[in-house]
């Protein structure tokens, strides 16, 4: 334990993600201790994140803009729409390199436990976008666990009636992980090999 505001800080670092309390004294010591470390340079970066960076309107991707960059890219296949939970999976699925078409982010899974129904999530939004008809495929990349297969079964059944292709990434993703902890490599080929839903 520390006096005073050392130890506030290392409590507040210790408050984020993945972040123990080891990792939070470490990084409080690099703070203090490191004189190249830029601390006005991140406390402006934390206040202007919160301020400068929505959700696309379309695709619920992070973006500075109304549209997010993918969206606004007109060489991006607009016929292919990957789904996914979480802004953080279209990072994941971008690194791979393996898809040139647009996303829809749902903003999370099915969960009875956890009280989130298909109301809660991006769907509404998805049907909206599909009701052009220029989107010819819907790749359902949601996360390989119960809730993630729960939310693609519940997609699946309600696209059944269009006529529009549903495809699932392949296996070979780890069970029970998260999409974005998955290795591009494995990633990567789970696009190639996806099968029909
Ligand atoms: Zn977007």
């Amino acid at each position: 334990m520390y006096d005073g505001i050392v130890q506030e800080l290392i409590d507040e670092l210790g408050r984020l993600p993945g972040v123990g309390p080891k990792s939070a004294q470490r990084i409080a010591f690099h703070i203090l201790q490191t004189p190249t470390f830029d601390v006005s340079r991140l406390s402006t970066l934390l206040s202007e994140v919160r301020e400068r960076v929505k959700f696309c309107e379309r695709c619920g991707n992070v973006s500075e803009n109304d549209l997010c960059a993918i969206c606004s890219d007109v060489r991006r296949d607009q016929s292919l729409i990957c789904v996914v939970e979480d802004a953080k999976d279209v990072a994941a699925i971008e690194r791979t390199r393996e898809f040139r078409g647009l996303y829809h982010v749902l903003g999370g899974a099915i969960s009875p436990i956890a009280g989130v129904g298909p109301d809660d999530l991006r769907i509404r939004q998805l049907m909206t976008r599909l009701s052009d008809g220029t989107v010819q495929e819907i790749i359902l990349a949601t996360n390989p666990n119960l809730e993630g297969e729960a939310t693609a079964a519940y997609l699946t059944r309600l696209l059944a009636s269009m006529e529009i292709s549903v495809t699932r990434l392949a296996s070979g993703l780890p069970v029970g992980g998260d999409l974005e902890y998955a290795d591009e490599i494995t990633l990567g080929r789970a696009f190639e090999g996806r099968r029909s839903a």
